[in-house]
């Protein structure tokens, strides 16, 4: 049950910035990084609506940090072009880099054992096709990320998903360790983190002489600029975003056979990762598009059943596998096709940094450092 808010809980300052960042994932607490590099004497307030340490996506994901499966960017480059599909293959792969600069590997786990998409005996020609296009490939990721030989043709890893193309350079990571690392590294410097209050939409907000005054249910919030790093949340305030659930298992842990390392099948729309002896596997929100357009995140018996049906038909047919735990987090696309994070003033000062789909373990602090750059130069 939410307590209501009291008149001295409503009627008072709570909080005097500079940079107001609403948004406490990766995005917003990345953000908050480079705006303290940018100007180490701003005030940076970040508001989480969630307990510390939790957010919908950047705690709750698979840890896949990936710059593209080859027939997820042959699919990009065939619905938007080659530039502007390579283009995001490059800020994902500076992503990565980023995080690797801030934190040494081992602070959250990077594990760079590679990846592999994975075919169906029944997808011979989609995976015949991928390979006439790898070379192409290639010479295009050599050329915009400066990395030799990315794809290479290789197998499958059984009967049922017998075909496979390697990724060099892709690693698994632990979310939750990643994001731990960012808060213990930003509380060491004069940032404020406010959590349990969400912000309001923007019609409720107040400018006074160039600055903005936000009321909350724990008091006004009072900042210059705001960066609005809330991904799913824009969902609330901009018509060309919707919120997509993703959902996960871990199995318990068994004698799996997999070698260590990241997975791909349908376009992304599956994916699953080693962590020891466990599998997590995730996705299938193909087949439940309509359902999982929700801002829920709460797993559901229906997705959890047809991600272990796929478990136990695919990634290992006839073993005895017990799944360990089921989770959703909360992902933000766009209402058509296209991908792409969406930075945009809303109004003066107030710039959106957010829609990050399924590829914001590596986008994220990449697009914090171009938004910092773009509301604060
Ligand atoms: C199941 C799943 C698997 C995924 N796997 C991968 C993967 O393997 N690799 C990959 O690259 N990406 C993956 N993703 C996507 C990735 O997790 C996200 O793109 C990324 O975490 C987005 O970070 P963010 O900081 O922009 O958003 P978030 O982590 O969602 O942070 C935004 C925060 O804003 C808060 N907020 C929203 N509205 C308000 C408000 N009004 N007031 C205050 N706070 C507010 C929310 O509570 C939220 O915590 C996955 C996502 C899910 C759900």
């Amino acid at each position: 049950m939410t307590m209501q808010s009291s008149y001295w809980e409503t009627n008072r300052v709570l909080s005097t910035a500079d940079l107001l960042i609403v948004g406490g994932g990766f995005t917003g607490l990345s953000a908050a990084h480079f705006a303290y590099i940018k100007n180490p004497s701003f005030r940076i307030t970040v508001v989480e609506k969630h307990p510390y340490g939790q957010s919908m996506a950047s705690t709750r994901n698979a840890g896949f940090a990936c710059f593209g499966s080859p027939t997820e960017i042959l699919a990009d480059i065939e619905f938007e072009g080659i530039e502007q599909a390579l283009a995001r293959v490059k800020i994902r792969y500076e992503g990565i880099q980023l995080w690797l600069e801030m934190f040494s590997a081992k602070d959250f786990d990077y594990a760079p054992d590679g990846g592999l998409e994975v075919f169906h005996s029944t997808e011979s020609s989609i995976y015949e096709k991928t390979l006439d296009k790898l070379s192409l490939l290639n010479s295009e990721l050599e050329h915009h990320i400066g990395c030799k030989g990315v794809f290479s043709p290789s197998y499958g890893i059984n009967d049922s998903l017998c075909y496979g193309i390697g990724i060099a350079g892709e690693a698994g990571l632990h979310p939750g360790k990643l994001h731990s690392s960012l808060l213990s590294s930003l509380q060491s410097k004069p940032i404020a983190f406010i959590n349990g209050i969400g912000i309001p939409p923007l019609e409720y907000w107040i400018k006074k002489k160039g600055v903005w005054h936000i009321p909350t249910a724990s008091g006004w919030i009072i900042s210059e600029y705001i960066l609005l790093a809330n991904n799913a949340g824009l969902s609330e305030l901009t018509k060309n975003t919707v919120p997509g659930r993703g959902q996960v298992i871990l199995t318990e842990p068994f004698n799996h056979g997999l070698p260590a390392g990241t997975f791909h099948a349908r376009e992304g729309y599956m994916y699953f990762r080693t962590l020891g002896d466990r599998i997590l596997l995730g996705g299938g929100r193909d087949a439940f598009r309509k359902q999982e357009e929700s801002m829920k995140p709460i797993g559901t018996k229906e997705v959890k059943l047809y991600l272990e049906d796929y478990l136990t038909t695919h990634i290992c047919p006839g073993q005895q596998v017990s799944i360990a735990e089921h989770w959703a987090g909360i992902m933000a696309f766009t209402n058509n096709q296209q991908k792409g994070l969406l930075s945009k003033y809303l109004e003066d000062k107030v710039l959106t940094a957010g829609r990050m789909g399924g590829m914001g373990v590596a986008i994220a602090p990449r697009a914090a450092q171009d938004a910092v750059h773009q509301l604060l130069s």
